[in-house]
């Protein structure tokens, strides 16, 4: 007899391992398949974390190089790439480590293995020798993530080609590095590979970087990441990408119809990633896809197929982890018959670089298609103490509230610690708080976070530092 659960979830990301433990902590029989061999999904193992890891190692790097100018004399600074490389692995491990753990104490059964869905009710494991067994399920959460986006004719070898995968272990530093797509992964790792030593271009089919994000941010953002030298070829159409003996040439189309080639040791695909829904069976199971290929569910997460849902990267929305993992524990709850929620409108999106860039709610394009008055509160870190006193000062921070009712709309902060300040308007947001509630609370002195006040203060133009 195959054994039997209340719920399976099929991925062991932060979507899906958050929502097993939540269907456990809600006393459902649950089981979780992971087919990677270890917990933790694309962000623990091979993007987050990972990612997190070099951006900070490499921004040491780069930091203690530049300790002269602050007065403070080191040794000659050498690169270790190695040993960067296994502090960057003992943090993975940790943390997959870690989320096994949490599967054992809140009783979820793991099982490691590739899941396809046989029936409604039946779902297939095969293990790493090729074995197979079935188990039973009442339902099912497909939290089956999401895969990096090929061009056209470009394979991945992960050598020379890579995906973010392979630009997470380069095993030497690139003396040339061409990235395809000015995005997320784009200019995180192209900072980390920067600040090891890398010429970095970044080859990017728009005219602007990081599409979507305030264009005010997404301007300056670029402009500070040219400082820091980083090339831009905005516009520019990647026609092929050639392999040669060592390294490879990328062939590009600019926006005047001008070709260029660029050589280089290593190329970085980073326009995109794709849902997964790989072997999963769906087509015969009759679960039904939208035009990009994400599964279809409604707002309670549910498929057309009444006992299937589905979460994180593999359905429509930002793909963040963040977001991943709210969505598992709203559909948890849902099954367990509570009625949980996930508000789209206060998703945070930072990315990791320095200055950090952090973003949420509405931004100045969106309001003005939507035809929504706002107002707009700024303040500079140039203006700001803290910053001043660690010369972190570059970037702003942006509120924008509505003309009439002063509520908050949305937030884009580019400096220091960024991704952290956003959490205080992410709650301001969620309360329905107004600029005013922001600017009357009392702010540490001297912290990153007057900065988000002085903002909400020149909402009505009283800032007081500026
Ligand atoms: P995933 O994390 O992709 O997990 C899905 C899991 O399902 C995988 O482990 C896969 O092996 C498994 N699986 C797939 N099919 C099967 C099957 N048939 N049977 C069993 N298992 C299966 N997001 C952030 O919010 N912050 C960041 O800083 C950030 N940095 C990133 C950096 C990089 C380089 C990358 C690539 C991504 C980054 N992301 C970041 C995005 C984040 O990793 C994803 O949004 C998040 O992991 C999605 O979670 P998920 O659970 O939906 O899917
Ligand atoms: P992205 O969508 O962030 O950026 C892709 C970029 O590639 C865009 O600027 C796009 O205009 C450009 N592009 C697309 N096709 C192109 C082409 N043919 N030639 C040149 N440029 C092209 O995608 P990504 O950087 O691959 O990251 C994937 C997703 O992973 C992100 O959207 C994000 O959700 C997630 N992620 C998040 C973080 C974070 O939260 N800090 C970090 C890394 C990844």
């Amino acid at each position: 007899m195959s054994e039997k659960f209340q719920v399976v979830v099929i991925g062991g990301g932060p979507g899906g391992y958050v929502c097993a433990i939540r269907l456990a902590q809600l006393g459902l029989k649950t089981a979780c398949i992971e087919s990677r061999g270890s917990l933790g999904g694309t962000c623990l193992n091979v993007g987050c974390i990972p990612s997190k890891s070099l951006l900070n190692l490499s921004e040491e790097f780069h930091k203690v190089k530049n300790l002269l100018n602050k007065g403070i004399e080191v040794g000659e600074v050498k690169l270790n790439l190695g040993q960067m490389m296994k502090s960057k692995d003992k943090a993975v491990t940790v943390l997959t480590k870690g989320v096994e753990f949490l599967f054992k104490k809140n009783k979820v059964s793991y099982f490691k293995g590739l899941g396809r869905i046989k029936s409604k009710n039946e779902i297939s494991i095969k293990d790493f020798n090729d074995k197979e067994i079935t188990i039973n399920t009442d339902k099912i959460v497909i939290a089956t993530g999401s895969l990096p986006v090929p061009l056209p004719g470009v394979k991945f070898d992960e050598k020379v080609i890579l995906s973010s995968t392979g630009a997470l272990k380069i095993d030497k530093v690139p003396k040339k590095m061409v990235i395809v797509g000015g995005g997320y992964i784009g200019l995180e790792m192209g900072s980390v590979w920067s600040r090891l030593g890398s010429e970095v271009h970044v080859v990017e089919f728009l005219e602007h970087i990081t599409p979507g994000m305030d264009m005010e941010i997404s301007n300056e953002f670029m402009k500070i990441l040219k400082k820091q030298g980083i090339r831009f070829h905005m516009q520019h159409k990647v026609e092929k990408i050639q392999k040669k003996k060592s390294g490879a040439v990328v062939s590009t189309t600019d926006k005047n119809g001008e070709k260029n080639d660029f050589d280089c040791d290593v190329v970085l695909v980073s326009v995109g990633r794709k849902p997964n829904t790989e072997g999963l069976n769906l087509d015969a199971i009759g679960v039904e896809l939208d035009k990009k290929e994400r599964i279809k569910t409604d707002k309670n997460f549910k498929t057309n197929q009444n006992n299937i849902f589905a979460i994180g990267d593999v359905i429509t929305g930002p793909m963040l982890a963040h977001k991943a993992e709210d969505e598992g524990i709203a559909v948890a709850e849902n099954i367990a018959g509570q009625s949980g929620h996930v508000n789209y409108d206060t998703i945070p999106g930072v990315i990791y670089t320095t200055p950090e860039v952090a973003t949420i709610g509405k931004t100045e394009e969106q309001l003005k298609e939507m035809n929504i008055s706002y107002k707009v509160g700024k303040f500079s870190f140039m203006a700001n103490s803290r910053a001043k006193a660690i010369d972190e000062a570059e970037g702003f921070v942006k509120i924008l509230a509505d003309s009439k009712t002063d509520k908050v709309l949305g937030a884009h902060l580019i400096g220091p610690h960024a991704g952290e300040l956003i959490a205080e308007i992410g709650i301001a947001m969620e309360f329905g708080a107004s600029s005013e509630d922001i600017a009357r609370t009392c702010h540490a002195h001297p912290t990153f976070s007057e900065a988000v006040k002085e903002a909400a203060l020149s909402v009505d133009k009283r800032a007081i530092h500026s």
